[in-house]
């Protein structure tokens, strides 16, 4: 029996016809025609939002941090349940990670925790939409307000999920997207930092062109361009720009797919988990979420690997996230503890996630349910 991979990418019938056209377009570089129907689509998923594709999220969340003109010794709140990204695209520049325990029920940035984390130093906060259930957006948009710090989405996992009707994405002053393999929309590595606010787009374009206003020289603006200030090289190639406008054209289709996965998941496994005091997600009714991850939380941490091994020994893959960052090595080194976080170590040690992809049929999910319901917690 062939093991049930933890993650298929979704290929689609466009991927290649986009790929050959860009390459008989002759335009490899960045900026082409895919690369601009991609940030329409985009925008599209994101309303009243506009997207600049980069190479990756942690290039994206690396563009947001020079936006925010940061200085050594700023801070920045975060999760410590989160990717390195999130934390290493500040400490970059300097600034230090302050990390925050996380809720119990949905694993997102405690907002009870962020007040008393803040200094005088205290310049913005970083909310992981995890799985793709809404952060609670209100309360850490007043706490922003009130102490004249920026939010940042780090919206890996939440592109097309919403809070209060609002989709994930918009809500804070910028947002980065993931384009990896193993995000719903992917194009292998790729990114996309969003913002609503005009002037930002602006400094934006600049940032992610080498710190030059090339982009204005290309569209005819300016008869040269010029270093104006500090830069990257975050634009991806219009052969990745491809195949994501391939992807984003079969947006509905992907998620229908792996919403069906993720409803399957949870009408066959509710019961069990209760009756073995395992935790499943459970969305809050104000927030919809785009069937990023299944994960079961098990009440005793020493049981993740056994549960991991008991499936692999049924054919399926399964894998653990994240290692808590507020304790790592390199978390020691350049950020620091916001308040304890006993919730991230729990969680850490006790999710398993469950393979999602939009080509599991049904009778790949029972196999896995099937494997799930014989392990004894
Ligand atoms: C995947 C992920 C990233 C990094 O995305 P890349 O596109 O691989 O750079 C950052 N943050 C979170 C929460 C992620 O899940």
């Amino acid at each position: 029996m062939n093991e049930i991979p933890f993650n298929v990418p979704y290929s689609t019938p466009s991927d290649l016809d986009y790929c050959r056209a860009a390459l008989n377009d002759n335009h490899l570089s960045g900026d082409g025609r895919f690369t601009a129907r991609a940030s329409e689509l985009l925008a599209s998923i994101i309303p009243g939002t506009k997207s600049l594709l980069t190479t990756s999220c942690t290039h994206a969340l690396e563009l947001a941090a020079l936006l925010l003109d940061l200085d050594p010794g700023d801070e920045v709140i975060m999760p410590s349940f989160t990717f390195v990204s999130t934390a290493n695209a500040f400490a970059l520049r300097g600034a230090i990670p302050v990390f925050v325990d996380i809720r119990a029920d949905t694993l997102n940035l405690d907002e009870s925790k962020i007040e008393p984390a803040l200094t005088e130093r205290t310049r913005a906060i970083i909310v992981v939409h995890y799985g793709g259930l809404a952060a609670e957006m209100d309360t850490i948009n007043e706490i922003a307000a009130r102490h004249e710090l920026a939010v940042i989405e780090d919206n890996a996992h939440g592109l097309g999920g919403t809070y209060k009707g609002r989709a994930l994405g918009s809500l804070g002053l910028m947002a980065a997207q993931s384009f990896h393999a193993t995000k719903n929309i992917q194009c292998g590595e790729g990114g996309a930092l969003v913002t609503s606010d005009p002037m930002l787009m602006n400094r934006a374009e600049i940032v992610r062109e080498k710190g030059t206003n090339r982009s204005q020289f290309r569209r005819g603006e300016v008869d040269k361009y010029t270093w104006l200030e500090l830069g990257s090289s975050y634009l991806p190639s219009e052969l990745l720009a491809a195949v994501l406008t391939a992807q984003l054209e079969h947006f509905d289709e992907i998620q229908a797919k792996r919403h069906s996965v993720w409803d399957m998941y949870q009408d066959t496994l509710t019961e069990w988990a209760r009756e073995s005091g395992v935790r499943t997600p459970d969305p809050p009714s104000h927030v919809e979420h785009p069937a990023h991850l299944f994960y079961l939380l098990l009440p005793d941490g020493s049981r993740q690997q056994s549960m991991i091994r008991h499936l692999g020994q049924h054919g399926v893959k399964a894998v653990s996230h994240y290692v808590p960052l507020h304790n790592s090595p390199g978390g020691r080194t350049y950020g620091r503890e916001g308040s304890p976080s006993p919730i991230t170590e729990m969680v850490s040690e006790g999710l398993v996630r469950l393979p999602l992809y939009p080509g599991l049929t049904d009778a790949a999910v029972e196999r896995v349910t099937d494997a799930v319901r014989s392990f004894r917690v």
